[in-house]
């Protein structure tokens, strides 16, 4: 596996320091920027003790930004893009639109 390889391991998962996982890294910290920064607004702008929208606002972005930083552990831990439900890879369209995805779409739905 050489840096220059994006393709992903036999396993589905994404080679720590390979190209896949840097990208996703990138990814992943785009989303955290953009996340923390919306928190600092609504912190700033926002009435979180009387406005519950924006109280409900501020909870999801806490929880992404949650969401954000195990997948980036899972990232170092090299099970990055694995689904938890079924140990199949999470398909690279889904972690484009959703890079800390812990499950692929069927037992996303599974779990509702
Ligand atoms: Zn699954």
């Amino acid at each position: 596996m050489t840096v220059n390889d994006a393709t992903r391991g036999t396993a589905g998962g994404y080679e720590p320091g390979g190209a896949a996982a840097r990208q996703a890294r990138e990814r992943l910290e785009q989303e955290r920027h953009t996340r923390t920064a919306e928190l600092a607004v609504l912190e700033h702008q926002g009435d979180l003790h009387s406005d519950e929208a924006a109280l409900a606002r501020f909870d999801t972005l806490r929880k992404t930004l949650e969401e954000v930083d195990a997948a980036l552990a899972r990232l170092d831990g090299g099970v990055y893009g694995i689904c938890e439900g079924c140990g199949e890879p999470i398909p690279e369209g889904r972690l484009e639109i959703l890079p800390y995805a812990r499950f692929c779409v069927r037992c996303q739905q599974r779990r509702r």
